[in-house]
This record gives structure tokens, C-alpha cells and sequence, in this order.
């Protein structure tokens, strides 16, 4: 059972579809975000039952508003979710609690009332800094703009980070480095890089299929990624995960939730969970109604707008720590795993086969856990099944 609890808050509304995008989010014109309040109210009241360990309630340790893009929400609805949870929960002092924000002056007018309402991490989808590939990328904001929002929420937010996307269709090396020198002096203390991937079902795909552009090669993609990682490091951020880069103290906590095996409860048309409900000794996968008046008719209705809610076996489980933990520079850690199956590392893999992964250089065993060493990150994801396959039966 554990003790902490994080809370994700999925907001499901964009201004357009970007073209590379498959996250849950919709375009709609008019949402009544009042009715919006009261569901997303009424579903936390409903896990507040579920989690409530009879006296002592759970310690909310981070929150996030994703999307979409929670930028859009007037800020009655940010604060009256706040409020919410901190009279079901009680929320931790130190409560990390992020936004994700579009780079528009629009959403910038915010930044003053979200942080007076609570919010003291902001994640800001700048992308590219240039406008050719923010066209191409289908966002609505141009470079000045995005320039002129990280300005904003520097003199507001101590904690604020970006994203960019890299390995784009005809970008140099040369060019990514430029701009990457350029975003790290603005001074963010946090880095979200992620290389540009062609999801199934997205407007993307289609048009890669239809080869109207062409991807980098694998080994060019490499090439990004090594560049990356040492521009980061040289300006003294740690590649703590695969994509994401952080001076000390400013990694995501939230995040680091997900991948370090805590509890999370996700609220919101097509969030996720993965969480210890009272009295239970196997974790739950729940994930929501992901179309959003589908999601608002079944909690009018029932109370809470689940689509699907499985006990997670055992086997299910230890596979998903490492593949989650295994992202982190740290790697995975006995004591997490420890506080879901009160298990060592010695009773959980076999350190025979381990030692064999060792003496090929692909992992580093250590006695807090095993990593994946840094020149080794590019191959992740065949070290990972390596591991899995470690495993005792
Ligand atoms: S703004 Fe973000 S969530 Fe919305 S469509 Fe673009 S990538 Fe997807």
C-alpha cells in the first residue's frame, strides 16, 4: 500500500489538431466549462472514497494538468479543481503542481493567475524556434510569440521548463545545435527533447506514407541524439530520462512518479491510472472514456467515467517497473519494488543471467538497483526485454 498519491488531471480540448499528434484531444467550439467543474468534482470524490486507507488519508505529493492543452482552461475551473482536491486530500506543502501551456499571448495573459491559484511548475510546448518548422508542425504560435511566452513565465514561474521536437524533415545537425544553444539560454532549468516520431492514425502518418516527407535515417537519428545529450550536459543539465533533461532538483517529480512505480490517479476523458484502491492487494489499470461527452454523460451518470479497470498479475507488473524504471539514468531501484511486492532484487531476478548482461557492458549492477549505462541509452529498448528476461519464474 502506498502512502503518497499523485494526481493527473487530463484536460481534453485543443485549438487544432496538431499533425503529429496522438494524444487525446479533441476541437470543439463552446465547452461548457462549468459542467466541466462539477464532473471532474464528482470523479474525485468518487476515488476520495477509494483512497481514503480509513483514517489516514493519503499525502497528494504532485499534480498535473495535461492535455490537450489545460492552458485553456479558464482559471475558475484550475482553481476549483485545486480546491477540490485539498478538500478530499490533504496536499503536501511541497506539492509540485504543473500546467502545460501553449506558447500564445493568449494563454501567457494567464501565467499570473495560475500561479496565484497554485499552480508553480509550467511546461511550455514551444517545439521548434524557428517558423518554418512550427508551420510544418502545425502549431498555432509563431517563434516571436513563443520567445516573447518563455520571457513571460520566466519573471513568473521559478520552475518552468520546455519542449522542443527535434530530427524534423530536412534538419541539419548544424541547425539543431544552433537552436538548441539558443533555447538553453533562456535559463529553463528542465528540457523536454523529444525526436519527431510518425504515430499510426495521425495526419503525419498519412503523409509519410504518401512519402510527401521524409524522416531522418537511423544513424543520422542517433547522431541527433548524441548531439543532444552533449550540449545538455555541457550547459549542466542530466539526461535523468530518455528524453528529459534537468539541472539538479528541477526533474519533473511527477514524471518521476510514473516511472518509478508510485501511485498515480488519473482524472479527466482519457486518463490513466495506476493505483492500490483500499483493501486491495493488486494494483488497478484504469483508464477513462477518452471522447469527452461520453466521459461527462457516464460520470453524471454513475459517478466516475471509466471504460476499462483490470488488476494488474504480478508478472504485469514487475515487466512495467522495468520498462518505466529502465528510462531513468538512476535505472531501477530496489526500493521500489520493494514497496510493491516487499521482495529484494536477489528473490525478484536472476543475478546469474544479470552478471552475463553486466560482462557485455549493457547494464551497471549496483546495490541500490541496475542501470542502463549512458553510451548504452540508444539501445534501451532491447536491453530492457534483456532484462525482463531475467526475471525468475
Ligand atoms: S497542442 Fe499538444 S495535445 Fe494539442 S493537438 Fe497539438 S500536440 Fe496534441
Amino acid at each position: 500500500m502506498q502512502e503518497n498519491l499523485s494526481i493527473y488531471i487530463h484536460y481534453p480540448f485543443c485549438k487544432s489538431k496538431c499533425p503529429y499528434c496522438d494524444f487525446n484531444s479533441h476541437v470543439r467550439d463552446g465547452v461548457d466549462h462549468q459542467n466541466f467543474l462539477l464532473t471532474y468534482e464528482k470523479e474525485l470524490e468518487f476515488f476520495a472514497q477509494k483512497l481514503c486507507q480509513g483514517e489516514k488519508s493519503r499525502k497528494v505529493k504532485t499534480i498535473f494538468f495535461g492535455g490537450g492543452t489545460p492552458s485553456l482552461m479558464p482559471i475558475f475551473l484550475v482553481e476549483g479543481i485545486l480546491k477540490k482536491i485539498s478538500q478530499l486530500w490533504s496536499v503536501d506543502e511541497d506539492c509540485e503542481i504543473s500546467l502545460e501551456a501553449n506558447p500564445t499571448s493568449f494563454e501567457a495573459a494567464k501565467f499570473k493567475d495560475l500561479r496565484r491559484v497554485g499552480i508553480n511548475r509550467l511546461s511550455l510546448g514551444i517545439q521548434a524556434l524557428n517558423n518554418e518548422d512550427l508551420k510544418f508542425l502545425g502549431r498555432e504560435h509563431s517563434a516571436e510569440e513563443a520567445i516573447l511566452t518563455i520571457e513571460t513565465a520566466q519573471k513568473i514561474f521559478d520552475n518552468f521548463s520546455f519542449d522542443l521536437i527535434y530530427a524534423r524533415p530536412k534538419q541539419s545537425l548544424e541547425s539543431w545545435r544552433a537552436e538548441l544553444i539558443r533555447a538553453i539560454a533562456f535559463g529553463t532549468k528542465h528540457l523536454s527533447l523529444y525526436q519527431l516520431t510518425i504515430e499510426k492514425g495521425t495526419k503525419f502518418y498519412t503523409e509519410f506514407q504518401q512519402k510527401k516527407f521524409q524522416m531522418p535515417e537511423e544513424n543520422l537519428s542517433a547522431e541527433f541524439y548524441e548531439m543532444t545529450n552533449q550540449i545538455t550536459s555541457d550547459a549542466g543539465f542530466e539526461l535523468y530520462e530518455i528524453s528529459n533533461y534537468a539541472q539538479k532538483n528541477f526533474e519533473c517529480r511527477h514524471n518521476l512518479v510514473y516511472w518509478q512505480g508510485g501511485d498515480y490517479l488519473g482524472i479527466g476523458a482519457g486518463a490513466h491510472s495506476r493505483i492500490y484502491l483500499d483493501g486491495e492487494k493488486q494494483r488497478s489499470a484504469i483508464s477513462m472514456l477518452c471522447e469527452p461527452n461520453a466521459w461527462l454523460k457516464k460520470v453524471a451518470e454513475e459517478g466516475v467515467g471509466i471504460q476499462k479497470m483490470e488488476k494488474i498479475s504480478t508478472e504485469e507488473l514487475l515487466e512495467e517497473l522495468i520498462l518505466m524504471g529502465l528510462r531513468l539514468a538512476d535505472g531501477i531501484e530496489e526500493k521500489y519494488f520493494y514497496a510493491h511486492f516487499q521482495k529484494k532484487f536477489s528473490e525478484i531476478f536472476d543475478f546469474k543471467k544479470l552478471r552475463k548482461l553486466e560482462e557485455q557492458g549493457l547494464i551497471i549492477i549496483e546495490a541500490r538497483g541496475i542501470k542502463i549505462p549512458h553510451h548504452q541509452r540508444i539501445l534501451s529498448n532491447s536491453i530492457i526485454e534483456k532484462v525482463v528476461g531475467c526475471l525468475l519464474n
